[in-house]
Parts: structure tokens; sequence; C-alpha cells
């Protein structure tokens, strides 16, 4: 490396840490671009939120920024081949009692884009669609159904792998360590990382795309730096919500062929939604359950901060019964009796962070010069990997449209987490 050569860490394989760095190397061909993960890309499991079976792919949103984005990384779902091979799509069947199917349109209309797959149905007519697979899902409160057939989902295991491989081979150097703490220059100014092993990487621009270990992580730099400007404070929190799986048997995958994927907004006291995946090429359905929870523990500094529990893999598998219990919750609600024979397996809580606006960031932390925060998907950042590095890249450039710098931004005001439906509530020692 030489040292008019742009230099460039980041902290975590995810989707934002991925995408950031094959956006990079893709921009930059001849830059240093370092990506560092606790654990391989081949790993059989990871922590990762974004390792995962399968993840929704939707422009189905109310916000319009969200919504643009998602279009935009749709279009590349649908034509690049780097990507095009893990998408499907499958359609979306939205539950909800609110007006979210109007949004969806006005959002689509106002971006120019066609609405043409995207239509709402009466309860008893939604219930006949798919071969009648979903008459008995629970509709309560629910006038009309929102399709919305351009929608879908994506292998995510496999897109995670097939990027990871591509920025590798296009120059990135991926390192498998634990990162610790950060490298400081005489000035304050970040200039690297230390990994657990005290092994010491150097760039002039270093990005946590960490995820939910984010809180914890700069919580521990603070601590050592005795420098409070590095905590999260209110900004991020981590936050889990638990999926599992069931193996279905030849004819019921015959008959579950072609089904959407379904997002359900109620009962809204149990949480933001719950919902089901269509049926990975294994023939595994997989349901995500409605309670978000934190887990709230005192840290080597002495603070109260949620973070993924401490063991090496999260403690992911070990799921209480309260919580398999929602995500058995979430199968009857949508397939009532047909789904009572289904023997869901395989249960993992799976932990992302999240902000009270449920925004990402994708700033410079204020803490130190060099040191950036590109992460945060709450619950929805996943879609985003074909795109979302080349936000983060403009990011460092200093080229990001001011709207989204502020919206992004380290330093921006906190709304009220009560207006905000996902924000965990429940702890999870008290989810026995
Ligand atoms: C149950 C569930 C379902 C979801 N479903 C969807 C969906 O259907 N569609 C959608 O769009 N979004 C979905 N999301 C959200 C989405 O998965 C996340 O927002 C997104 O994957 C977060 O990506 P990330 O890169 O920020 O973090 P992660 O994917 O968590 O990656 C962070 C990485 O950082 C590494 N790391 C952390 N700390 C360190 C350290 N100190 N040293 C080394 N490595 C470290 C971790 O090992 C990990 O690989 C879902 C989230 C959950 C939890």
């Amino acid at each position: 490396m030489t040292s008019s050569q742009p230099s460039y860490i980041i902290v975590g394989a995810g989707v934002f840490g991925t995408s950031t760095a094959y956006h990079l190397i893709t921009k930059y061909p001849q830059a240093s671009v370092t990506l560092i993960d606790r654990n391989l890309p081949h790993d059989a499991t990871r922590v990762a939120a974004s390792w995962d079976w399968n993840k929704v792919v939707r422009a189905d949103y109310r916000d319009p920024l969200y919504c643009r984005l998602a279009l935009d990384a749709q279009d590349v779902w649908r034509s690049d081949p780097l990507w095009r091979p893990f998408y499907h799509e499958t359609g979306i069947f939205w539950i909800t009692p609110t007006d979210f199917a109007q949004e969806v349109l006005d959002n689509y209309k106002k971006l120019g884009r066609s609405t043409e797959g995207l239509f709402s149905v009466p309860v008893d007519a939604a219930k006949s669609r798919y071969g009648g697979l979903f008459d008995d899902a629970d509709y309560t409160g629910v006038r009309n159904v929102h399709v919305n057939e351009t929608s879908g989902w994506a292998d995510a295991k496999g897109a995670l792998r097939a990027v990871t491989e591509k920025a590798v081979e296009l120059g990135v150097r991926f390192v498998g360590a634990e990162i610790e703490g950060l490298e400081f220059g005489d000035d304050g100014a970040c200039v690297g990382v230390k990994t657990a092993d005290g092994e010491k990487h150097y760039a002039a621009h270093v990005v946590l795309s960490s995820g939910a270990y984010t809180p914890k992580l700069l919580d521990g730099i603070a601590h050592a730096t005795g420098n409070e400007a590095f905590r999260a404070g209110g900004r991020i929190i981590a936050a889990g919500v638990t999926t599992g799986l069931a193996k279905v048997d030849e004819p019921t995958a015959k008959l579950l062929e072609g089904i959407p994927v379904v997002i359900q907004e109620i009962p809204p006291e149990r949480g933001a939604s719950n919902g089901l995946l269509p049926l990975t090429e294994d023939k595994m359905l997989k349901w995500w359950g409605q309670t978000i929870f934190k887990n709230v523990q005192t840290m080597p500094s002495g603070q109260q901060i949620s973070a993924p529990p401490a063991a090496k893999d999260y403690a992911q598998w070990k799921v209480p019964d309260t919580l398999i219990q929602d995500v058995e919750f979430a199968n009857k609600a949508t397939f009532g009796q047909r789904g009572e024979g289904w023997k869901i397996e395989q249960h993992r809580i799976c932990w992302d962070a999240v902000t009270p606006s449920e925004d990402f960031i994708i700033s410079p932390h204020a803490a130190s010069k060099g040191l950036y925060v590109a992460t945060c998907g709450s619950f929805h950042g996943w879609k985003f990997f074909p795109i979302i590095g080349g936000y983060v890249v403009r990011m460092l450039d200093g080229t990001l449209d001011p709207g989204l710098k502020d919206r992004w931004a380290w330093d921006r005001e906190l709304p009220d987490v009560d207006d905000n439906e996902s924000w965990p509530v429940k702890e999870l020692k008290d989810l026995k």
C-alpha cells in the first residue's frame, strides 16, 4: 500500500459492511479495502442479522424515502447477474387493518413507478386466493388485504456469500477477527482497529458496520479511552426477534408452491408484525414472531446497555419457550388449523441494531475523525443490500445528498420512542 492509496477498514460483514466493501472496490479498484468479521463467510452459521435463510424484499413502505430506495434496490435484484439468482418475486400478502395499501400506492405514483400488480382485495376474496391456503388466517379488524405482486424475498445467506466472494475477487481483503478497540493518531483521529488477539490493522477510514454489537463495541471504546462521546447513548439499541423453520413433506410442498410472503400486522399489542416466508429450495417454511425485545446488561464500564448475549454465537439458538410460542402464534395466525401438524424447528433469535426513528446511521462518528458508522438496519435493512454500500461510499466521499446526510446522521434529533411500535420494551430475561 502506498500512502496516497485510499484505505478503508470495515468492521462487520453483514449487508451494510459487505455492500460498502463491494461498492468501494468497484469505485476505487486501487484502494486498500479490508473487511473484518468475527465469523467467516462460509461458516455454517453466523451471528449476523444478514445471515439467514431468507429475507423479505419489498418496496411496500409508508415512508417515501425507503419506498424509493427499495424500488431502486429491487431494480438491481431483478436485473444484475450478481444479485438476480437469489431473488424470488413471489408477491406479498399484507394482512393489516390500516390504510397501508393506499399509502404504498400513493408513494409508487408520486415516484412515477408503475402500480401494476398492486391492488387491494376484500377479506372474503383474499381468502380464496392461493387456492384458499390462507382462508383460516386471522383477519381481525381487516377490511382489505393489500397484495403487491412485484415484491418477494431473497436467499439471504446465498446472496451474502456471493457478494463477499465477488468483493474479494475484485480486491477486498477479508480478515476473520474479533475487533475490540480502535487505534488513534497523535491528533486523536482514528487510524485503525485492534483485534482481541492484539493484532493491529491500519487505514485512513474505519467504518463500523457491526450491527447489534455496535453499542457494546462503542461502550468498550468509550471505557478504554475515557471519552464518553464514543457511546451510542439513546441512538442505537440491540433488539431481538425470533424466527423458526418447518420442513414440510412433498405433498405439502406441492400445495405451498407459489405462495407469497405474508405479513400480518395484527394483533398490534403483540408487536409490529409477524410473518411468513415461502419455501426455500430445501422445502423450509420460515416464520418470524411478533415480540421484539432487548437484553439490557451491565457492561464492564458499569453502563446498562442492551446487547446480544455475551456468548460467541450470541446464544442465538437458545430460545426460551415464550419465544418459541411466539413463532407458533405466527404459524396459527397465517395458516390457522392447516399448519397444526407442522413441526417448527431451528428457532433462532436474530439481533439487529435499531434506532428510535428506524432510520439507518450512515455517518461520520462525532467522537473521532476517520471513524464512521454504517449500520442500524432497524429490522428492515436487508433488502437494500445491492445499493446501500453506494450511499456509504458517498458519505465517505462527502457527497451524500444533504437530506440523506441529515436523516442518517450520528447526531440527529431522536424522536420519542413511545411513538414507535417496533421499539423493544420487553426484556429477554422476562421471556422464559
Ligand atoms: C428476525 C429478523 C428478520 C428480518 N427480516 C428482514 C427482512 O425480511 N427484510 C429486510 O429488509 N430486513 C430484515 N431484517 C433486518 C436486517 O436483517 C438487518 O437490518 C440487516 O441485516 C443488518 O445488517 P448489518 O450489516 O447492519 O448487521 P449484521 O448483519 O448483524 O452484521 C454485523 C456483522 O458485524 C460483525 N461484528 C460485530 N461486532 C464485531 C466485532 N467486534 N468484531 C468483528 N466482527 C463484528 C458480526 O459478526 C456480523 O457479521 C430482519 C432482521 C431480523 C432480526
